[in-house]
């Protein structure tokens, strides 16, 4: 097989290599300058990416996880607090709960989505609830309105873990603009990554701005002296260099997410009507293909006939967070929805600059995997 033949899950490197031009002067420039840490070029960031999210304020943060995490602790979530948690996310969301010392409440997913929904949030609201986390999973949108609506009669926090869904929207309005706060990743492979790790808090409330903002720099209030700490906080920050590159990929960033929608459009128009279920998207959003997730049957099996043609594939997440060994003990019953689907979830190669010829090839190599797996179920 040649290399050629070989579809990766996903290629970092030819976004590094089209934005490289346009930042080579200020990244060199900050390197050579000394100043590592905040500055310019991390303001310019922050301001580009609440404005992009249409949100006032964005904090720049070390992580996706530390944004979620102090977001809580900014917000005064903890010890005897419950957090509503989907069950099917990334470890983060329910550890950012659990570190922050509240107790997540994990709830189960709608079938077609593999969402959370306004119902599902309403029936696990309890008088201790503060908070539900509102994850946009795989780049994909929930009923936002439903879900505002739940959490503002319940009296109840949302916080939109967006950290897969940069440029995703509901109603035209885009993933960082509906919770109290909105926790963004930009870990390298995520819709909008940096060279390294990196993530934000975009909120409009200024006070919690500040507050989050303060934490994540040992608790130094704005304005205050260097050794003048209002609350012990954490060392959390987003640093230069990063946010040199991450401004020079957002411009970029609206391009390469339409790419994704328009190769996700192939795999789906490809794909309907084969043993591959996909997932739906509601007609109010715009899913911004974080990862292109379908489920099959004889997931592993699948796999490894994938690979021996070269075809890179994923799988988030194997196992839901509720069976997570350290989070079982929050999980009093059983998540029938997320169960089922971690057996059968399977990510396909997607990347902005993926071509319409490696779609086509990955669909064919599953097409002939999947008949093989239906003939063995056939004959059985
Ligand atoms: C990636 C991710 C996080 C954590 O972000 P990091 O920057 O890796 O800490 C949290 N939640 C979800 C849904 C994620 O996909």
């Amino acid at each position: 097989m040649q290399p050629s033949d070989q579809v990766p899950f996903t290629d970092l490197g030819a976004m590094a290599r089209e934005v490289w031009p346009d930042i080579e002067i200020a990244f060199t420039n900050a390197l050579l300058s000394g100043q590592y840490i905040g500055g310019s070029p991390v303001d310019a960031f922050e301001r580009a990416w609440a404005t992009y999210c249409g949100a006032k304020h964005a904090v720049g943060v070390a992580n996706g996880t530390d944004a979620l995490e102090l977001t809580l602790l900014a917000l005064g979530v903890g010890a005897g607090d419950e957090v509503i948690v989907p069950a099917n996310t990334f470890i983060a969301t329910a550890a950012a709960v659990v570190r922050a010392g509240a107790d997540p409440v994990f709830v189960d997913v709608d079938a077609d989505t593999l969402l959370i929904t306004p119902e599902i949030v309403r029936a696990a609201i309890s008088p201790r609830t503060r908070a539900v986390m509102v994850v946009q999973l795989y780049g994909n949108m929930p009923d936002m309105d439903g879900l505002r609506a739940v959490a503002e009669r319940a009296g109840i926090w949302l916080i939109e873990d967006a950290a897969q869904a940069h440029g995703a929207e509901w109603r035209g309005r885009r993933a960082g603009s509906f919770g109290i706060a909105s926790c963004f990743s930009f870990y390298p492979g995520k819709n909008l990554g940096g060279f390294g790790d990196g993530g934000a808090v975009v909120t409009s409330v200024p006070e919690l701005a500040d507050r989050v903002r303060a934490l994540a720099n040992h608790g130094r209030s704005l304005g205050s002296a260097h050794y003048e700490h209002s609350y012990v906080g954490t060392n959390s920050r987003l640093d230069a260099l990063q946010a040199i590159a991450l401004s020079g990929k957002l411009a970029h960033h609206e391009r390469w997410t339409e790419a994704r929608i328009a190769l996700a459009g192939r795999y789906r128009t490809r794909l309907t009507g084969s043993w591959a279920r996909l997932i739906d998207v509601s007609p109010a959003a715009r899913h911004v293909y974080h990862l292109m997730v379908i489920r099959v049957p004889d997931r592993e099996r699948v796999q490894k006939a994938l690979i021996k043609q070269g075809v890179q594939s994923g799988v988030h997440y194997p196992v839901p967070c509720h069976l997570q060994p350290p989070l079982r003990r929050y999980a009093d019953r059983p998540l029938p929805v997320a169960e089922q689907a971690a057996g059968e979830l399977l990510s396909l190669p997607l990347f902005p600059h993926m071509t319409a010829a490696q779609v086509d090839r990955v669909c064919r190599t599953l097409d002939e995997a999947l008949e093989e797996v239906l003939a063995d179920v056939r004959a059985a």
